[in-house]
């Protein structure tokens, strides 16, 4: 699997009228292939303005300051707006959580669809909408030859996001953002979604960013996970990791908050005190510092750095918890060391 975006230590700014405001910083992770990540934390973490700054569909007073973004050859994060239009909907495709906020209510959804594919695939018009109805099929629409002629709202919303599915899948991308697609559904159509989701992955090879917050649905799709805290990855690592030896007590406390089927009927679940500090008024040293059950004097003052733990370079985390699990080690191997060339002196 051939590498396909970097995303390289990137901020994310807004201009308001008190000042710079940064919601993404040194956000760093990386996709192959047919591969996919998921980004997962509380709401305001940073991870939908992560997937938006990639796409350069940030509002108008929100830019990219710092780092790099890289797709294939391409850097994105300095690419004008005429090559991201060729990009967006072509390589690199979005879905939404709402579906009526991307689908525009006074068109059919075949306009909508065929725009896109005789735009991107230069289809004349027949070709495009037999390949459309092709398309709603494919996701399992029913009756597609006459849906296409439907308007939006003629549709239930676990139809509405198996044509916006359909539309980002269409011209067939590299790369597939899907911003929370599940979390408006109920459990049965979001199974549904995940499954078709899954199935195209594997017929197209397409790598996916998810943006959840739901870590059953991290378990079921996700290849690796970054867990983003306040704008920034706490922890990454591969999924098997993450729920089999989790870390960062930010992502220790979410884990403990999932209902477990061998919970007794009355436990109560685990909640993180506290929360997410204003990104106008970010804590000088560990963002996590207030919440934390382990915190430090050093956490105070000092920042952490996103550092791979136990010389794995697949996981890493930030906090300075393992450091002193480290240096406490080192020491006490020190001392072992020191004992046993005194004993055998
Ligand atoms: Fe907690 Fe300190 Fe680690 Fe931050 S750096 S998560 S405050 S132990």
């Amino acid at each position: 699997m051939g590498e396909l975006l970097k995303v390289d230590k990137i901020k994310t700014e807004f201009q308001t009228d008190k000042g710079p405001v940064t919601s993404v910083d040194e956000v760093s992770f990386d996709l192959k292939e047919g591969e996919t990540i998921c980004l997962v934390g509380e709401s305001g973490c940073g991870k939908s303005v992560t997937s938006l700054s990639i796409m350069h569909l940030l509002d108008r007073n929100g830019s990219v300051t710092e780092g790099s973004i890289r797709f294939e050859d391409k850097d994105l994060a300095h690419a004008s707006e005429a090559k991201m239009r060729k990009i967006r909907g072509n390589d690199i495709s979005m879905i939404f959580q709402e579906p009526m906020t991307s689908l525009n209510p006074v068109l059919t959804i075949g306009d909508q669809l065929t725009e896109g594919i005789r735009l991107h695939m230069n289809y004349s018009r027949a070709d495009a909408r037999s390949y459309a109805i092709e398309m709603l099929k494919k996701v399992g629409i029913p009756r597609a030859e006459g849906i296409i002629d439907e308007y939006p709202h003629k549709l239930s919303g676990g139809m509405r996001q198996r044509v916006m599915i359909a539309m980002a899948l269409s011209c067939k991308p590299k790369l597939l953002i899907a911003d929370e697609p599940t979390t408006a559904l109920d459990v049965t159509i979001q199974a549904q979604i995940l499954k078709l989701m899954k199935k195209l992955r594997e017929e197209s090879n397409t790598a996916i960013i998810l943006i959840t917050h739901d870590l059953g649905v991290v378990a079921e799709m996700a290849d690796k996970v970054a867990v983003m805290y306040a704008g920034q990855v706490v922890e990454e690592t591969d999924v098997y990791t993450l729920f089999d030896n989790p870390k960062h007590p930010y992502t220790l406390g979410l884990m403990k908050s999932i209902p477990h089927i061998t919970n007794p009927d009355d436990m109560r679940l685990n909640s993180i005190p506290g929360s997410v500090p204003s990104a106008r008024n970010m804590p000088k040293g560990c963002r996590f510092y207030d919440r934390c059950p382990h915190a430090m004097k050093r956490c105070l003052a000092e920042k952490p750095e996103l550092k791979p733990i136990e010389d794995k370079q697949a996981h890493s985390i930030r906090c300075f918890l393992y450091e002193e699990e480290e240096k406490n080690y080192e020491k006490k191997h020190a001392e072992k060391q020191h004992a046993e060339k005194e004993v055998s002196s």
